[in-house]
């Protein structure tokens, strides 16, 4: 069969801030289009309306721009096969189910909540794996359009063959088998008519034109769907290439607990694009002869799977600092002038944290001392009391820390970081656990910024932004001040 020009795609969800193994993803799937002169794009996958946020696609866009990782086609540029949204692209799945209907591969289930989440549990008391049991896929004609004349609502399902097995050929893994008893008869459409990421992801990958499906580890176990869909629709399958997933240093599955995973916190950080974007190529892949210090497009003439290796890279903030250095030193004067003005003391910056410094300062010379913590990543916990050694006077450290690990939860699902949603946000929380202002708002402040004199937290917090503000309440429950 001839090549297909080679067309590849980043299809991340709008569901919270821009994750560096969208990143990470992106970066492979754009060298390697560049390699290939084919075409990078870029589809938004927001068909999960309950878990969609409506900033995040922004952000996305935004901070892949930052790293270079430009698209050829995308929501925002357009192309020959939009749109590149998926809630934009309802009736094309919604037919594409009823085409699998017709032919016999998937069916219209009935079966409500409470059916399902018995089942749940009968299977769990029996130690089964979870799965749906098939019930409605062999109802009769007439009880299938009795249902449906009497409006009961349905979801649409993937006729899984019973026996047999399902294999793919992964471009790192070689030869990927699953027996198809172990794969659940998966929802494709919802009762609502909004697709799964299943559907969605398949139909969009053939009808965009698809070569190389290149995406993280953790697709592995939804790929033999996807073959499935790819057969039973009669098209050809794309190639699978699934990267290997970005570990922490004790090689757990990369998360926020461990790390920040959100590309905004590193920009903000003061980690350069070009530094950012040479270590996640470092993730698995090796450019050879050890040379570690490369540009993204000295990679992207080189990129080739057969120097991807499996073995599970590890997002290393050492390496990352270490490797920022080497960028920031081999600036020029003119670059260096360039960053500092505009990305550290960017004039929207300044601006932002001028009202809240103007009421500190009596003359210029103050402005650095008072207003440090706005410019500085980490802060130095050391000897800052956050806690009361007498329980009758305040909070003690574990009390503290238990609370900034709530309030770091609570923050983490604060998509929108406004002063009225944040005071709220606080004040519920601290009237929850019914802590006095002062043990609550004091111990903030402190981790926030470093100080008990700090211009009023909340207001200081906004202009901090999101990902400081986090990393901060993170990096303090880590230090001695709460342990
Ligand atoms: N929407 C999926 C994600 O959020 C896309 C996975 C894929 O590339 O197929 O990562």
């Amino acid at each position: 069969m001839a090549e297909r020009p080679v067309r590849v795609r980043i299809a991340p969800s709008p569901t919270g801030d821009p994750h560096v193994g969208t990143a990470y993803v992106a970066l492979f799937n754009y060298a390697f289009a560049k390699r290939h002169n084919g075409k990078f794009l870029l589809r938004i996958e927001d068909t999960d309306q309950a878990r969609a946020k409506s900033s995040s696609e922004g952000q996305i866009q935004k901070t892949l721009h930052w790293l270079g990782l430009n698209w050829d086609e995308g929501p925002d540029c357009g192309g020959d096969h939009g749109p590149y949204r998926q809630s934009e692209r309802l009736p094309i799945y919604l037919k594409h189910a009823e085409m699998l209907i017709n032919s016999g591969h998937a069916y219209r289930c009935f079966c409500t909540q409470e059916r399902l989440g018995d089942l749940r549990i009968q299977q769990r008391q029996q130690g089964l794996p979870p799965g749906y049991d098939r019930f409605c896929r062999s109802l009769s004609e007439d009880e299938r359009k009795q249902k449906q004349k009497e409006g009961v609502p349905f979801v649409v399902r993937l006729a899984v063959p019973t026996d047999g097995v399902t294999s793919f050929h992964d471009e790192l893994r070689g030869k990927v088998e699953f027996e198809n008893h172990r794969i659940d008869d998966q929802v494709l459409l919802k009762s609502d008519g909004f697709p799964t990421y299943h559907l969605a992801n398949v139909v969009d990958d053939y009808l965009m034109k698809i070569s190389h499906v290149i995406r993280a580890e953790e697709w592995v176990s939804s790929t033999p769907k996807h073959v499935l869909l790819y057969k039973f629709f009669g098209w050809e399958e794309p190639k699978w290439v699934h990267l290997p997933l970005l570990r922490n240093a004790d090689r757990s599955k990369i998360s926020k607990r461990k790390n920040p995973v959100s590309l905004e916190y590193y920009r903000r950080a003061g980690i350069l694009p070009e530094a950012m974007t040479n270590f996640l190529a470092l993730m698995g892949w090796s450019f050879g002869n050890d040379v570690e210090i490369f540009s993204l497009k000295q990679m992207c003439e080189k990129i080739d799977f057969k120097d991807i290796s499996l073995g599970g890279p590890v997002f290393d903030l050492v390496k990352l600092t270490w490797l920022n250095q080497q960028y920031l030193q081999k600036l020029s004067e003119d670059e260096f002038v360039r960053h500092v003005r505009e990305e550290v003391f960017s004039e929207a910056y300044i601006r932002a944290i001028k009202p809240l410094a103007i009421e500190r300062i009596a003359k210029f010379d103050q402005f650095v001392d008072q207003n440090a913590f706005f410019f500085n990543g980490e802060l130095n916990y050391k000897g800052v009391e956050l806690s009361s050694p007498d329980p009758t006077k305040g909070k003690s450290k574990a009390e503290v820390k238990e609370m900034f690990k709530e309030l770091v939860e609570i923050l983490d699902e604060c998509y929108v970081w406004q002063l009225e949603d944040l005071k709220n946000i606080m004040e519920t929380h601290r009237a929850k656990i019914g802590w006095k202002p002062k043990d609550y708002f004091m111990p903030v402040r402190l981790a926030v910024t470093g100080r008990k004199d700090s211009p009023p937290l909340t207001e200081t917090m906004v202009v901090l932004g999101r990902e400081m503000v986090r990393f901060r309440l993170r990096d303090c429950m880590k230090s001695e001040a709460v342990n």
